[in-house]
């Protein structure tokens, strides 16, 4: 048995001092949250199992931190400011003090790096997996919230940073890649880990992208959900400009089968939106202003679906598009 506290002086010695405006310390059945005039709240939720979304020996800082990140990616894309979060954490029988410290300690570290505070949740034991849910909520000026629809014909098809590396990282894990430089070893693993929320972007990208998502299951998965939530319009990936990291490009290379495999691989965390043609310049500027690389990588023409384009002018085959739970 590992050494626990009991859930009240649990929440009190790790999360209290993670607790923000309208937690009340922690001490009350629920929290408030002030919407800033003129805002609107954007709330987005997601989970993570130990054993499916992280390795059961990962440390419990890389657990806490793409918890609470694979949530600011969402809050990200659809250009919010993140405010605070709800933790609601199931207990494996591994976790005790010694882990939650860590665990809060990472939490601790990533709500400095985002600007975002703690206000509740929910403490539970379980026989099965650690589970972690956040819910996490932002502000966006009312009606300003990036959307998945709204993406037409026309459009111009962007993403920012490079794909592939997650699932590239989540192979090294697997002792796949043992040949491979350390130090891209080490470039892949921390994609996997701890992604990277694009923030900054997706807030500049406010009144710009016509539709934005995050690239969670893979770039063209999730590009699908766009479209499907466009009026219509086929969305048209040319391989070659597919962004890759020289860490994946050590790794797979970049023949059309290694493109594909980064446009189909998950937990990258990067930002894919639409923007008019005429947008282009408002969409680098706005780039450069949040520091974050961005690459067009197509266009959405007459026609359904989603197409990545080889080198011989063929659409590759992609399968599902990206990872999938069921
Ligand atoms: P309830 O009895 O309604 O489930 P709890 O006793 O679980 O309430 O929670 C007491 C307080 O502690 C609440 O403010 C709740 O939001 C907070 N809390 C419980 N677990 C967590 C957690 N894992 N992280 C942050 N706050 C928590
Ligand atoms: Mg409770």
């Amino acid at each position: 048995m590992v050494a626990r506290s009991s859930e009240f002086s649990m929440i009190a010695r790790f999360f209290a001092p993670l607790a923000g405006e309208g937690a009340y310390g922690l001490t009350d059945d629920a929290a408030t949250v002030r919407v800033p005039a003129g805002h609107e709240l954007v709330v987005t939720a997601d989970t993570v199992i130990e054993g499916v979304h992280f390795l059961p020996n990962d440390r419990p800082q890389a657990v806490a931190q793409k918890a609470l990140r694979v949530n600011l990616s969402d809050l990200a894309a659809k250009g919010a400011a993140p405010m605070g979060y709800l933790l609601a954490l199931s207990l494996g029988r591994k976790q005790g003090d010694a882990w939650l410290r860590e665990f809060a300690h990472g939490l601790a570290l990533d709500q400095k790096t985002f600007g975002i505070l703690l206000i509740g949740g929910d403490t539970t034991a379980t026989p099965g997996p650690l589970t972690i849910t956040i819910t996490a909520f932002g502000a966006v000026r009312r009606g300003r919230m990036i959307r998945r629809a709204g993406a037409k014909e026309g459009d111009l098809i962007f993403v920012s940073g490079t794909v592939g590396d997650a699932g590239a990282g989540l192979e090294v894990l697997r002792y796949k890649h043992p040949r491979l430089a350390a130090k891209h070893r080490a470039a892949l693993t921390a994609r996997y880990r701890t992604p990277t929320p694009r923030l900054a972007l997706g807030r500049a990208l406010q009144g710009i992208a016509t539709a934005a998502i995050d690239v969670s299951d893979g770039l063209i998965a999730d590009l699908g959900h766009i479209a499907e939530n466009a009026k219509g319009g086929a969305f048209v990936i040319d391989a070659a400009r597919i962004p890759l990291s020289p860490a994946f490009r050590a790794a797979h290379g970049t023949s059309d089968a290694a493109i594909a495999r980064a446009a189909i691989s998950g937990d990258d965390y990067e930002i894919a939106f639409t923007a008019r043609p005429s947008a282009r310049a408002r969409v680098l500027a706005a780039a450069k202003r949040a520091r974050t690389p961005v690459t067009e990588i197509g266009h959405v023409e007459e026609g359904r679906g989603v197409y990545l384009m080889g080198s011989k002018g063929r659409a590759l085959p992609t399968g599902r598009g990206g990872f999938t739970h069921f």
